[in-house]
C-alpha cells in the first residue's frame, strides 16, 4: 500500500501542496516519504525513510520549486524497506527527464524486467522501476508509452507521474487502488490516491480517475484518454473499504464512512448477541461500532483510548514493555468497561496478534463479557495487489475455524460480517469488487504466477 499524489498549479508551488495532500495519505504508508518538484525545466526531488513530517521542513520544500509535483508515501510490498525503494522514481528518457509515483503491486514483474534491454540497470528491487523503465525504453509521446504500458502490466497500479512540464496520472484496467481528480479554485489540479486529500489542499473532487484511463495536464489545460478496457473486471480492492482508506474519502462514489456504518449495522443483524454496551476498536473500526450499535439500540462507548501519536517508532521496547504489547498503542476506560457485558467492533482479524490482547485487555478493564464481532468475513487469502498480507501461514483464519479463532482470542462469542452483507454495505455487485483476500479469486494474477496453495 502507498499513497500517492499529484499537483499542477500555476503560479503556486506545487511542492507544499504536495506535502499537505500526502500528509493527509500518510495512513496509506509510514515507511518512507518523497516529492518531486518540477518548473517547466528542472525536475528536483527529495526522499527519505521515515514519515513526513520528520522527512520535510521549510528548507527542503523551498528547494523544491515549480508548479507540478507529484508525492508519494510508502509501504513496502514488493522490495525491500530500504531507500532506494522510496518514491518518487527519478527517470531520465529520450522525452526528458519524468518523475514516477506508483501505488499497487505488479503481478507480472518478472516477464515486464525480461522485457526490458539487457543493458537496463536497475537500481531498485521494486516492480515500480521496472514500470518506469519501460516508459524509458519504449516508442512514441509519453501518453503512447503510458499506454503501452497499460497493455504489458497486469496487476495493481495507481500511478502519477510528472515530466518536466505536464503532470499524468493512470490507472490500471481493473481499477484495483483508488485514484481520484480534485480542481484547485485558484486554477489547476489534484490527483491523489483518497479524495480526503483534496479537502486537506482546497480542492473540489471532480471524479474518479477511471480504470484504464489516463489523465494529462499541461498548460493546455487537461486532457482525458480512455484505454481499451473490455479485456479487465472492474476489481476496486474491498479491503480499502474494510480497512485501508480513511472513512471522510469516497471511493467508487460511495463514502467510507457511510459503507462502514453500514457493515455494523447489517452485522449487528446478522450477528445479535445479548450484551450491555457496544465499543469499537479505533479508529478504523468506529463508523461499524457506531452503526452496530444504531442497529442493536445499545449505547455506543468509547472502551479505548488509542494514543494520538502513535506511528512508527524505531525505538523498541524493552522486554518488559513488549510483553505490555497494544498497551503503548491504547488505554482502556476503566469506568465504561467495569461489569459490562461489551461488544466489541473491529474490521478485520488479520494475523491474530492483536486481537487476542485486545479482549485480554478490556476483561483486565473489568469488562464481564467481551463480544468480538468483525466488519469483514475472515481474511482466508493472501493479496497480491498491494495490501500486506503475502502468504496463508501468517492468515488465521486461512488455518483455523471459526470457533478456534474465537478460543484463540479469548473471546465469549465471534461473528463475522457475510460476503453478501459486505458487499450490499457498499453497495457494489460481487462482480466490481476484488474479493481475493476473502475468496481467493483474483482478477489479474496471471496463470504463471506463483499462486501459494490454500491448506486443506
Ligand atoms: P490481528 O488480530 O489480526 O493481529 O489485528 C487485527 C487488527 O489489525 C484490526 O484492528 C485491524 O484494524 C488491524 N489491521 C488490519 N490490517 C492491517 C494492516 O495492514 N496494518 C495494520 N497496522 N493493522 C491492520
Ligand atoms: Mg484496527
Amino acid at each position: 500500500m502507498c499513497g500517492i499524489t499529484g499537483v499542477f498549479a500555476p503560479g503556486r508551488d506545487a511542492a507544499r501542496l504536495a506535502f499537505f495532500a500526502l500528509y493527509a495519505l500518510q495512513h496509506r504508508g509510514q515507511e518512507s516519504a518523497g516529492i518531486a518538484a518540477a518548473d517547466g525545466g528542472t525536475i528536483r526531488s527529495h526522499k527519505e525513510m521515515g514519515l513526513l513530517g520528520a522527512i520535510f521542513d521549510e528548507d527542503i520544500l523551498s528547494d523544491l520549486s515549480g508548479h507540478i509535483a507529484i508525492g508519494h508515501t510508502r509501504y513496502s510490498t514488493t522490495g525491500s524497506s530500504i531507500v532506494v525503494n522510496a518514491q518518487p522514481l527519478l527517470e531520465r528518457s529520450d522525452l526528458g527527464d519524468f518523475a514516477f509515483a506508483h501505488n499497487g503491486n505488479l503481478t507480472n514483474t518478472d516477464e515486464l524486467r525480461e522485457s526490458l534491454a539487457p543493458t537496463t540497470v536497475l537500481q531498485a528491487t521494486s516492480d515500480s522501476e521496472v514500470m518506469a523503465k519501460l516508459i524509458v525504453e519504449s516508442k512514441g509521446t509519453m501518453l503512447d508509452r503510458i499506454e503501452s504500458v497499460l497493455t504489458l502490466a497486469r496487476g495493481a497500479y495507481s500511478v502519477v507521474l510528472c515530466t518536466q512540464s505536464e503532470l499524468y496520472a493512470f490507472r490500471d484496467p481493473w481499477g484495483v487502488r483508488p485514484l481520484c481528480l480534485g480542481r484547485l479554485a485558484e486554477g489547476g489540479y489534484v490527483v491523489a490516491s483518497e479524495s480526503c486529500a483534496l479537502g486537506t489542499v482546497g480542492a473540489q473532487y471532480v471524479r474518479e480517475i477511471e480504470r484504464g484511463e489516463i489523465v494529462r495536464i499541461g498548460p493546455h489545460g487537461l486532457d482525458c484518454y480512455q484505454t481499451d478496457v473490455e479485456r479487465a473486471q472492474p476489481a476496486l480492492c474491498m479491503f480499502e473499504y474494510i480497512y485501508f482508506a480513511r472513512p471522510d474519502s469516497k471511493l467508487n462514489d460511495r463514502s467510507v464512512y457511510m459503507a462502514r456504518y453500514a457493515m455494523g449495522r447489517r452485522l449487528a443483524k446478522e450477528h445479535p448477541v445479548e450484551a450491555d454496551v457496544v465499543m469499537a476498536v479505533p479508529d478504523s473500526a468506529v463508523a461499524g461500532g457506531i452503526g452496530y450499535a444504531a442497529e442493536s439500540g445499545l449505547p455506543y462507548i468509547e472502551g479505548l483510548i488509542k494514543n494520538r501519536y502513535i506511528g512508527r517508532t524505531f525505538i523498541s521496547p524493552d522486554q518488559r514493555m513488549r510483553s505490555r504489547g497494544v498497551h503503548l498503542k491504547f488505554n482502556p476506560v476503566v469506568e465504561n468497561l467495569r461489569g459490562q457485558r461489551v461488544i466489541v467492533v473491529d474490521d478485520s482479524i488479520v494475523r491474530g496478534t492483536t486481537t487476542p490482547r485486545i479482549v485480554a485487555l478490556l476483561r483486565e478493564a473489568g469488562a464481564r463479557e467481551v463480544h468480538l464481532r468483525i466488519t469483514s468475513p475472515p481474511i482466508k487469502h493472501p493479496c497480491y495487489l498491494g495490501v500486506d498480507m503475502a502468504t496463508y501461514d501468517e492468515l488465521i483464519a486461512a488455518n483455523h475455524s471459526v470457533e478456534d479463532i474465537r478460543r484463540k482470542t479469548g473471546a465469549d462469542s465471534l461473528g463475522y460480517l457475510s460476503l453478501d452483507g459486505l458487499i450490499a454495505s457498499v453497495g457494489r455487485t460481487r462482480g466490481e469488487m476484488c474479493l481475493g483476500c476473502l475468496i481467493g479469486e483474483y482478477p489479474n494474477v496471471p496463470a504463471t504466477h506463483e499462486v501459494h496453495a490454500a491448506p486443506a
